[in-house]
């Protein structure tokens, strides 16, 4: 019994060295799997949050521009593996790449905008700014430089986003037709007050200045198009009109409702640019279901471009402009 008995602890512990090795290599092969799935994970969010910013910070070339070096070299990888990841929630916007501005379909036609100056403010930025800045020349009060906007129901877009991204497809679109177009801002991260992109409009002596923003409401039933104007100035008695052509040319190529013209004195953006036409046009708002997926749909926001450019080219040319800014 003693002979049988002595091998047995050895053999034993050799079992228990064999299992315990068994153990650490299990263990390991599952922290390699774990951290295997981490970084694909965090490829696969990094690359839908940089589709989902589209042409705004991205085509503009400051994506990734606030991101850590680690995170700057996951972007760079993911946009190498583009093929081969799963395609983002069809709710994103179309464009995948970070360089290439908004394309205009070949078959686009429209008015002739040759002579047209028009100048875009693209509302709102990524950062408001509480500072204050006078309501107008002529009138007390004062308002934040720049309000923060709404944010869309559906999408959950903020709208700085979806106006710069209409902005720039308007100014292709535009300028397929002839027009010469001008933006306040072609990126998302700027600090530009509304007296700032007001006086940047001036300088151009435009035959239009429209402010491109969404409106928002508590009542979720609320859409529609909405046009606002100063209820002073230089165009003070052809403003209503001419809002109403803008917002009846809209409705005509979205189908959108035009709710009607609001000239209204609360606007620092049209107060201070009364000497040209200045319209803040509200295409449509973003705490509706309906409306917040049509403003970030491309082939409506082809249609939004079609409309405005009916628009323009009803408008009179500006005889203020000085001839070496056409
Ligand atoms: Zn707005």
């Amino acid at each position: 019994m003693r002979k049988h008995s002595q091998p047995q602890p050895r053999e034993a512990f050799r079992k228990q060295g064999v299992m315990i090795l068994v153990l650490i290599i299990a263990i390991l092969c599952c922290v390699v799997a774990i951290g295997v799935i981490v970084v694909m994970d965090q490829i696969a969010h990094m690359r839908a949050s940089e589709t989902y910013s589209t042409m705004d910070t991205a085509q503009v070339g400051t994506s990734g521009a606030t991101t850590s070096t680690e995170e700057t070299s996951l972007i760079t990888e993911s946009s190498a593996a583009e093929t081969t990841l799963p395609a983002v929630s069809e709710t994103t916007p179309q464009a995948t790449t970070t360089q290439s501005l908004p394309t205009i379909p070949s078959g686009i036609t429209g008015p002739d905008l040759t002579g047209y100056v028009v100048v875009l403010d693209p509302g709102h930025q990524e950062k408001p700014n509480r500072e204050q800045e006078p309501l107008s020349p002529t009138m007390s009060g004062s308002k934040d430089k720049v309000s923060a906007g709404t944010q869309g129901v559906a999408t959950g877009r903020p709208e700085y986003e979806v106006n710069l991204e209409i902005g720039l497809l308007l100014r292709a679109y535009l300028e397929k037709l002839g027009c010469v177009v001008y933006m306040t801002r072609t990126e998302n991260d700027v600090n530009i007050s509304n007296i700032e992109r007001a006086q940047f409009a001036l300088s151009y002596s435009p035959d239009a200045y429209i402010r491109l923003h969404c409106d928002g409401s508590s009542d979720p039933n609320r859409k529609g198009i909405g046009v606002f104007v100063a209820d002073t100035g230089k165009h003070k008695s052809k403003l209503v009109e001419w809002s109403d052509m803008l917002g009846e040319a809209l409705s005509e190529a979205t189908g959108a409702k035009y709710r009607g013209c609001f000239p209204s004195g609360r606007y620092s953006g049209l107060n201070w640019a009364t000497d040209i036409p200045s319209f803040l046009l509200e295409m449509g708002y973003m705490t509706n279901k309906e409306e917040d997926l049509l403003l970030s749909d491309p082939d409506y926001q082809l249609k939004i471009c079609a409309g405005i450019a009916d628009f323009v080219s009803q408008m009179p040319l500006n005889p203020d402009r000085p001839k070496d800014l056409d």
